[in-house]
């Protein structure tokens, strides 16, 4: 397979690794350091990376985007995750949202939600499927039991759906201001064939922020709940067909969801390799550099061993993904669980040559990568996607 990028690929990244550098590094640690949850964001940080199209990378330019194939988005991704993991993914989640927009939304909602998305730099999306009692649930659906799965429930009243229950943990719930939320349009059937989704600005009567988390990584990503109480939704906001909801996440949009953690997950890498090369070279122990002792160098050697491997993994599905040669379901969800693994042993290691100073205090930058790492735990490794992974290369071809 043919890595090399083309000018505009080129570009594209140089442009995200500037930005990074000048803009997302300096204040990095800073936003991390912020005790309140509600105040970890930076929105001049948006609003400059906005103008130079990271948010709006993933709209197709025929509404206006930028229109960013696989390839460039998993090298932006990875480039701003390498200043800041939570940051990047502030920006690439307007990104899963636009693939959902343009693979499922009719063009009447296209234009509807598109225009003010991408006229406003403070425009952030978000989408709502997890809830208090439903999380692996929703994406590992138990065979047959309608009683698991997401319950936030949508009953048709004329032009309106009214919509009742909550939703948690959701990404710029607080902060963003248009949300895709899953709703249980049929409860007598399994959650996959009983979704709906539908669009729901933020300033839908009965609909309510409830409590914003307080992560121990990713920081400066805002969650927080979403709480619906009687809230009324012009039947026009209905996403991809009643009960469709699951069938949603297809198309673009779902074979960029791994796609996303695992570039982000290279970025931390890269971040992780510098930050040990640098202490390596200038802590001294024992009269001299601790990189000229074997079992760093050994460490050294194993994390930037995991960092190229994932780099080329992330850029073979990017590839196959552009390349529309539909890559084996099994690939994306490998995809996740290596950039997991990978994603904490780099930064497990990082920690480790750092010692207790750069390492174990709290607030070091070794140990904001280790925290960040976590969240993959949550995100895109646990035992469900593990299965997930196994599953669909059992019962493929
Ligand atoms: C930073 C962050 C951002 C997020 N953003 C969003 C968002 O924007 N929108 C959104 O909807 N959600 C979001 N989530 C929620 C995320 O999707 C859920 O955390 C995830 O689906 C897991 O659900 P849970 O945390 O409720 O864990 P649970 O489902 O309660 O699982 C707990 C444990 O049990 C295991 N487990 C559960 N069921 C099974 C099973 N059948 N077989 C084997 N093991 C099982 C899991 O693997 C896990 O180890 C976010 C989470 C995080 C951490």
């Amino acid at each position: 397979m043919d890595f090399s990028l083309n000018e505009e690929q080129r570009a594209w990244q140089v442009k995200a690794r500037k930005f990074a550098e000048e803009e997302i590094r300096p204040i990095s640690l800073q936003r991390d350091q912020v005790a309140d949850p509600r105040q970890t964001i930076d929105w001049e940080i948006i609003r400059k990376g906005s103008k130079l199209g990271f948010r709006t990378a993933a709209v197709p330019r025929e509404w206006g985007g930028h229109g960013l194939d696989f390839v460039t988005q998993a090298l932006v991704i990875a480039e701003l995750a390498r200043g800041d993991s939570a940051i990047a993914k502030t920006f690439s989640q307007c990104w899963k949202w636009s693939h959902l927009i343009a693979d499922r939304c009719t063009s009447e909602q296209r234009e509807r939600f598109l225009k003010p998305f991408l006229e406003d730099d403070m425009f952030l999306l978000g989408g709502g499927i997890t809830e208090p009692n439903a999380g692996s649930d929703n994406r590992l659906p138990p065979g047959g039991d309608p009683r698991a799965g997401l319950r936030l429930r949508a009953e048709r009243h004329g032009d309106e759906w009214i919509l009742n229950g909550e939703k948690c943990f959701i990404a710029n719930a607080n902060v963003g201001k248009l949300f895709f939320a899953y709703t249980r349009t049929n409860a007598n059937v399994t959650v996959g064939e009983g979704t709906t989704v539908f669009a729901v600005p933020i300033d839908t009567p009965g609909l309510r922020v409830g409590k914003v988390f307080d992560k121990s990584g990713w920081r400066f990503y805002q969650n927080a709940e979403l709480i619906f109480e009687d809230a009324r939704v012009p039947h026009a906001n209905l996403v991809g067909g009643l009960n469709g909801g699951l069938k949603a996440r297809t198309g673009k949009h779902s074979k960029f969801g791994e796609l996303e953690y695992s570039a982000n997950a290279v970025g931390v890498c890269d971040a992780a390799v510098e930050m040990a090369m640098q202490h390596g070279r200038t802590h001294k122990q024992g009269g001299k550099p601790i990189i000229e002792q074997q079992v760093i160098q050994l460490k050294l050697s194993a994390m930037h061993m995991l960092a190229e491997a994932l780099r080329s993994f992330v850029m073979r599905v990017a590839a196959e993904s552009d390349a529309k040669a539909a890559p084996r379901p099994a690939h994306n969800h490998f995809l996740m669980n290596f950039a997991t693994d990978a994603i904490q042993r780099v930064c497990y290691l990082n920690m480790d040559i750092h010692g207790c100073t750069g390492g174990a205090m709290m607030n070091a930058a070794a140990d904001k990568l280790v925290r960040d790492a976590i969240i993959w735990t949550h995100i895109a490794g646990d035992s469900v996607q593990r299965m997930k992974a196994v599953r669909s290369l059992l019962f493929s071809d």
